[in-house]
């Protein structure tokens, strides 16, 4: 605890020491009020304006420290001051003191909350962002709920001081009236029970019902305000349409479809999007012929003979295509036909908030409405506008699968996972890469011990990996082509054959007219989306990589669920998503896979955490399959077996990190995972290992200290 903390908490404590010490507390009672009115009315009479001052001092401070007597304090207004006064003087003092409990709660427990239950404390900070001040409200008018534990409550969410003022003063009006009222006649109140009868609750049982149609009312208004302007059909051709058939927008009419809802698929290019045709599926076909290659290469090591491996470029490039062509029934329009889909080939576009025009691939065009429209356009290779990059026919994830012949000399921007996969496949099959990437290492989202293991194996690979490089200018010179990077203020040269910009990927939203319905996008092109996927209309979402923040095929899929359900049955309930346990994987080797927090979120979050480690030299599996390279790395709260995030960087680290995902996203500590038969000799063994390494940390030593003394005493030998 920090001393500032220290020092509030002696301080609150002397405070109610010196209160219950004193017997202050048994002043504030009800018999003590009827006692001596008349006296204190008396003195009143005569100091009104200290009377009222003091008054509201004892209030706040009564209230700030939560302690016993803010009722009777109340009555006492009504009491000595009258409805009007009195009412004042209670509203304003109650505000106070409720705020100043409301920041004590906070100084003193909201951080250590956070990095305890950061999961939790984050959802609730998310609904009290949106909807705080109507549960406030509603908590307020219902006097049942306690006064001190609204206040200290509240203080442990993320809700802004102003709202929290003004919002409780407002709300706490009603019920401070009808104490201070009571308090006017306080001679006949038997006990403070008599003050709220049984109907007088339910009316303010029905009162709190009223923050509540508040909402629904703000919603009603705020969606009236922005369809403002647009006439709705009174009719509709679907109840979802879905442009952009990949990942998101696959899904999306999946879902659709499987509730029975009319729905149509518009995809202007290739369905699959990019994951089938120019993502994951090609990397991961390409890398496979890399890891092949690789294998080849180092026989040796499995008393085999190496042999000098010839990449046939063409050979491999002919297997992607009939890797992709195996896949593709998958995501065709046939199989979503089938499944009840309407598939229409063709580029969509706004008219309004529910009718887009198609441009049919044929060249026909029409227009369609539809209730709901899921946005789901993804994304596309970022082409920074550096010096002469055009003129170099640049390579990216787009065009790089029509390659024909293998580029000599491989020149990668970026040092992402998009790049470090290309880069690593492409120099296993041999051609002489450089990888330039401007910060100062690999995948600058994992920690940096991971970053510098996947540096390691690359360069022993041959990849020449250069780090604070940043490209400014290409140039041909002499028929070469040249790049030149910034390398702190040094400039640097560098020949190539044929360079691949991986830096970055921008969102597909050209071409959708989305201007037209006054939907915006972010600086980083994606469109803003609310928790529950949908843009600025509640009848319009985005999903996958258009909407981001991941740029992952399984997060697309994650969000389409609840833009297609949103886009159905909203009218009832919306789903927020939740990305708590996200995980993900670049396919280089060794691979990286993570879910949850890394080393320097943590920090940077100010969530404390204990390490775990296992390296994979040690796991019997990896040493048969001389794979030994890697290691587990799991986060958990300080003191417990629950985990926080965990990083597996090894040759199976994507099916490894299974375990911890499932682990994580059900509650799972280590001590399950230890508990758990894995079979032996796997490479999941290693997350019961990194289960072990954690429960050897955290021996009981003093229980194992006295069984140690109680095993040598029954050996007899005294
Ligand atoms: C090289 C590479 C490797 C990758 N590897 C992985 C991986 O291993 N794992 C992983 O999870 N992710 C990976 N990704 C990311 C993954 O491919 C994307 O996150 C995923 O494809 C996003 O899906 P989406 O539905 O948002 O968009 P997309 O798949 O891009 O689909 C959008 C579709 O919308 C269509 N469209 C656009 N505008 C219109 C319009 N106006 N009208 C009609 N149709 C339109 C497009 O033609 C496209 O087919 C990789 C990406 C790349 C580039």
């Amino acid at each position: 605890m920090s001393r500032k903390k220290l020092f509030l908490v002696l301080i609150i404590v002397a405070a109610i020491a010196v209160f219950i010490g004193f017997d202050l507390h048994q002043l504030l009672t009800l018999e003590n009020l009827q006692k001596h009115r008349e006296t204190i009315a008396g003195w009143i009479d005569q100091n009104l304006f200290s009377a009222v001052i003091g008054y509201a001092l004892v209030y706040v401070f009564v209230t700030a420290l939560s302690l016993p007597g803010a009722a009777i304090m109340t009555l006492a207004g009504g009491a000595f001051f009258g409805n009007l006064y009195g009412l004042a003087a209670v509203s304003v003092a109650s505000t106070v003191g409720a705020s100043l409990a409301f920041l004590i709660a906070r100084f003193l427990l909201r951080d250590t909350l956070r990095s305890r239950y950061r999961q939790t404390v984050e959802k609730i900070d998310r609904g009290i962002e949106k909807d705080g001040a109507f549960y406030l409200a509603t908590l307020r008018l219902v006097p049942v709920f306690p006064f001190f534990l609204i206040n200290l409550a509240m203080g442990l969410t993320a809700m802004k001081l102003r709202t929290y003022a003004w919002v409780s003063w407002l709300a706490m009006l009603p019920g401070t009236f009808v104490y201070v009222n009571a308090g006017t006649q306080v001679g006949q109140i038997q006990s403070t029970g008599d003050i709220l009868s049984g109907e007088l609750l339910l009316s303010f049982a029905l009162l709190a019902l009223f923050p509540l149609l508040a909402k629904y009312l703000v919603a009603f208004l705020r969606s009236r305000k922005v369809y403002a302007g647009w006439q709705k059909p009174t009719q509709f051709d679907y109840n979802l349409l879905v442009v952009g058939g990949g990942a998101g927008g696959l899904v999306s009419a999946y879902i659709g479809a499987a509730v029975k809802a009319k729905v149509a698929l518009i995809e202007k290019h290739k369905m699959g999007g990019d994951c089938l045709n120019t993502g994951c599926v090609p990397s991961k076909a390409l890398i496979r012929s890399a890891k092949a290659a690789d294998t080849l290469r180092h026989a040796d090591c499995y008393g085999l003979e190496s042999v000098p491996v010839q990449a046939s470029f063409k050979t491999i490039m002919s297997r992607v295509k009939t890797i992709i062509a195996q896949v593709e029934p998958h995501d065709s329009p046939e199989r979503y036909q089938q499944l009840g889909v309407d598939c229409i080939a063709g580029e969509a576009s706004f008219v309004s908030p529910w009718e887009l025009e198609v441009r049919h691939n044929d060249g026909r065009t029409e227009r369609l409405t539809a209730r709901s429209i899921v946005i789901a356009t993804g994304g596309k290779p970022a082409l920074p506008p550096i010096p002469g990059l055009d003129a170099m026919a640049p390579l990216t994830s787009d065009n790089l699968w029509d390659l024909q012949e293998q580029p000599k000399r491989l020149l990668v921007l970026g040092g992402g996972p998009i790049g470090s996969e290309l880069a690593h496949a492409f120099a296993r099959l041999g051609s002489q890469v450089v990888q330039v990437e401007r910060g100062d290492r690999l995948l600058a989202r994992e920690d940096a011990d991971v970053s510098t293991l996947v540096k390691a194996q690359f360069e022993a690979d041959g990849i020449d990996v250069r780090l604070q490089h940043a490209a400014t200018e290409f140039r041909l010179e002499d028929g070469e082509k040249v790049a030149y990077c910034d390398h702190n203020g040094e400039r640097v040269r560098i020949p190539f054959d044929q360079v691949l910009v991986a830096l970055g990927r921008v969102a597909n939203t050209r071409g959708l007219n989305l201007e037209r319905i006054g939907v915006e996008t972010l600086p980083n092109g994606t469109v803003p989306v609310d928790d529950d996927m949908s843009v600025r209309f509640p009848n319009i979402f985005a999903c996958g990589d258009v909407a981001g923040p991941y740029q992952f095929t399984h997060a697309a899929a994650h969000q389409a669920w609840y833009a297609a359900v949103n886009g159905l049955f909203g009218q009832f309930k919306r789903f927020s998503v939740d990305y708590r346990v996200m995980p993900w994987v670049t396919f280089a080797s060794p691979e990286v896979a993570r879910v949850g927090l890394s080393e320097a979120e943590a920090k940077t979050q100010g969530i404390d955490y204990e390490v775990t480690r296992y390296g994979l030299d040690d796991l019997d599996r990896a040493i048969a399959e001389s794979e030994t390279q890697g290691f587990i790395k799991v986060l958990t709260e300080p003191g417990k077996d629950k985990i926080l995030g965990a990083v597996v960087v090894g040759s199976r680290g994507a099916e490894i990190l299974a375990e911890f995902t499932l682990a994580m996203k059900h509650g799972l500590g280590l001590n399950k995972i230890l508990g758990t038969i894995h079979p032996y000799p796997t490479w999941n063994e290693s997350a019961k290992y990194a289960a072990g390494e954690w429960k050897r940390a955290h021996a009981p030593d003093r229980v194992l200290a006295i069984l140690s003394k109680l095993h040598a005493w029954r050996l007899g030998k005294r």
